[in-house]
């Protein structure tokens, strides 16, 4: 049996064995928390640090293939994986790049990829020399996550939020829609496009808040996303599923913001909403089948069950009853004992194929559902 190795033992990981159930094969994990979300779903667990390159290094030589469910490990590993025959998908290179928001925009820059204009600083006292190029966003070029490490510089006041680490600068875009893709690369370059997803941030917590996939955009905006997100891909080379995110701007120009190169929060509804989940996908990809159909089976809408405000403790779902009576919708909780604000708990995936419909139900899941302590 083909042995399956994976980098981070989260929510995407545990999602990742739930579809790997289906494959013959051995599937081993490196956390370094024992109570995570997939521990009792791997069938072998291996307590360690991602960054750590001993641990790393040895984890990988237990496995045919390795793969990440987040981008922060130790990629100096993965190389010497690479060099001693350890499959790396996406490659070492890829993730290394990726890893570093500078080395990410000079990707796009390099290969003529639409990207907000930017600057590169090092330090923040640098910044007051660029105060003509607010308002800006100050993205850390390593180690951000889910909105942290991104400060946004309206004014010459925010320059003491600015980060005192090697950071990019971005203009600020006026952002009309963000929107996400996922594009399927096999180890023989072969490429699937899923649909594109729309989403709809919560600006309080900077999560993803809602999600409505197939995105209602214009064919034009469709088919610049599409060729975007592909070159993103061929920039990269390497197999792998990787979700583009994109921005629109006021004048309906796309612009790529960053890249993930693994499964991502963005394409959870295909579990439920496409032929072939991108968990699926990547499983596929990772055993070198042919990739699966990313085809939409009807419109669908995903809702983030996030920790409420002000609740920090042994998480109980609120509402949980009604919402699991409602038609078409999905509920998928990750396992995490304790919540706190934000946190992600869980998703909800709904699907109907009137769009009206759909987006009431959301909102109603999203009415009922509330993650608190008692
Ligand atoms: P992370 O890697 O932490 O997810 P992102 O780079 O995706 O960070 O930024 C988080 C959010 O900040 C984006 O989804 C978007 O809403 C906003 N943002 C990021 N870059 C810009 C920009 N150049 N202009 C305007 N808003 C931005």
């Amino acid at each position: 049996m083909k042995k399956i190795g994976i980098l981070g033992g989260g929510q995407l990981g545990r999602m990742l064995l739930q579809a790997a159930a289906n494959y013959a094969v051995e599937t081993y994990v490196l956390e370094n928390d024992e109570h995570c979300p997939s521990a009792h779903l791997c069938t072998h667990f291996v307590k360690g640090n991602l960054q750590n390159y001993d641990e790393v290094l040895a984890f990988g030589k237990l496995v045919d293939v390795l793969t990440i469910e987040i981008e922060h490990v130790n990629v100096e590993a993965l190389e010497a994986l690479e060099q001693q025959g350890v499959q790396v998908i996406p490659s070492a290179a890829a993730i290394r790049t990726i890893q570093n928001k500078i080395l990410q925009k000079q990707l796009y820059t390099a290969h003529g990829i639409p990207t907000a204009d930017y600057l590169i600083t090092q330090t923040a006292e640098e910044l007051t020399q660029h105060q003509a190029f607010l308002p800006a966003v100050h993205k850390l070029a390593k180690g951000g996550y889910d909105g942290k490490g991104v400060q946004v510089l309206n004014n010459q006041e925010s320059l003491t939020q600015a980060f005192n680490e090697p950071a990019v600068l971005e203009k600020k875009v006026a952002i009309q829609q963000e929107l996400a893709l996922i594009v399927a690369v096999s180890t023989q370059g072969e490429t699937a496009v899923y649909p594109l997803s729309e989403m709809v941030f919560n600006p309080y917590l900077n999560l993803l808040d809602f999600q409505i996939s197939p995105a209602r955009v214009s064919q034009e905006v469709l088919w610049k996303a599409e060729a975007i997100a592909i070159k993103v891909v061929k920039a990269l080379k390497s197999p792998g599923l990787f979700a583009v995110e994109l921005f629109v701007d006021a004048n309906n120009e796309v612009l790529v913001n960053e890249v993930a190169p693994r499964v991502h929060n963005s394409g959870h509804h295909s579990i439920e909403g496409n032929a072939c989940s991108q968990f699926d996908m990547l499983l596929r990809i990772l055993l070198h089948y042919p990739l699966g159909n990313t085809q939409s089976l009807s419109a669908s809408c995903l809702v983030n069950i996030l920790g409420a405000p002000n609740h920090a403790g042994p998480a109980v779902y609120q509402g949980l009853e009604d919402v699991l009576k409602m038609d078409g919708v999905y509920v998928h909780l990750y396992g995490k004992t304790h919540t706190k604000p934000g946190r992600k708990m869980g998703h909800i995936t709904i699907l109907d194929k009137d769009r009206t419909a759909l987006i009431h139900k959301a909102n109603k899941v999203k009415d009922f559902l509330k993650v608190i302590t008692q």
